[in-house]
């Protein structure tokens, strides 16, 4: 079986080549609610171990077969960073990717392991999950291998967010009734005020989850993303946009929306009926409104308010 897949197309991180780094069986330190792959009970250590050169043979072959690639995506049905080799991994791939990108997608239950904090630094590019901030939320969402605790793994996120020179993506997955209270908002809002980051994606269920839990609808995600603070480069990513049911927005509707938190076209497709996407177009047109470009994404935010962008 190879351990690549792809290219898939994201629109946050262009076109990927994916590496899965446990792709027989799952191996993952936490046993998450809403994991799109079966339940499985959390484990600390793979047991089930790919070689490097099996992975980096696999990786040359797709390279060839696909060159117009903007990164490569160090995953893993499970948690990558439990790869044993991730180091030599990561030093292997740089010599044969050229100008490409590297990127890991992680749980950050690892970060507090200096080799595994070293070996991010490495990357062009890191995403790191934070659903919780709080013990008892994280142990009920993330349900994580015994020995996990949520304040060393902020603290490990902080810490890499002041060092790492690429570019760092936190994301919130939000699942109904479990850590969507205002109380674990302000708790995760106070960690993210401490870290340093490009932007922070904000999500729900949108696939089948192991467990019978349920995802947020749209406007319960928007609702949610305004007790963030207005500093914070939140970014709505759900698949339940097409799902929400579109408002009248006068124009200065649309510039007070817009200043509490900046949205992007599909957000604006989502919220506002024919009209209201008309009176956004002519505040476009005005220069009232301007275009902001975090990490891939375009937003739209009132041109007053341009310089209350967080730089990093
Ligand atoms: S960290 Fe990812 S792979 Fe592991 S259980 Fe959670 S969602 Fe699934």
């Amino acid at each position: 079986m190879s351990t690549i897949f792809g290219p898939v197309h994201s629109r946050r991180f262009g076109v990927s080549l994916g590496i899965d780094l446990s792709s027989r069986v799952k191996q993952c330190n936490f046993d998450c609610l809403y994991c799109e792959l079966a339940p499985a009970p959390a484990m600390i250590h793979q047991h089930t171990i790919t070689p490097v050169e099996a992975v980096i043979a696999d990786l040359k072959e797709a390279l060839a077969k696909h060159p117009s690639i903007d990164v490569i995506t160090i995953t893993a049905n499970g948690e990558p960073t439990m790869y044993p080799y991730l180091n030599t991994l990561i030093e292997q791939i740089d010599t044969i990717k050229g100008n490409i990108q590297t990127l890991i997608l992680s749980n950050s239950a690892c970060l507090n392991d200096e080799k595994v904090f070293n070996s991010l630094l490495n990357l062009d590019q890191v995403k790191l999950s934070l659903d919780a901030a709080t013990p008892e939320t994280f142990k009920k969402i993330d349900r994580p291998a015994e020995g996990i605790e949520i304040g060393e793994i902020i603290a490990s996120i902080t810490r890499f967010s002041h060092v790492f020179k690429g570019k760092l993506f936190l994301e919130i997955l939000f699942v109904k009734g479990i850590n969507d209270s205002l109380s674990e908002i302000e708790a995760l809002n106070s960690a993210l005020l401490g870290i340093h980051c490009e932007r922070i994606d904000i999500g729900t269920i949108d696939r089948p989850p192991a467990y019978a839990v349920q995802g947020l609808r749209f406007e319960e995600l928007y609702a949610l993303s305004h007790h963030f603070d207005p500093t914070l480069p939140i970014h709505i990513v759900s698949r339940t946009h097409a799902q929400a049911t579109p408002s009248s927005y006068s124009d200065s509707d649309i510039l007070s929306t817009l200043d509490k938190r900046p949205l992007t076209r599909d957000d604006i497709d989502a919220l506002f009926d024919s009209e209201s996407k008309e009176r956004f177009q002519i505040l476009l047109n005005q220069g009232k409104i301007l275009q902001i470009e975090r990490s891939n994404v375009i937003f739209f935010t009132p041109s007053e308010n341009i310089n209350r962008k967080r730089s990093k």
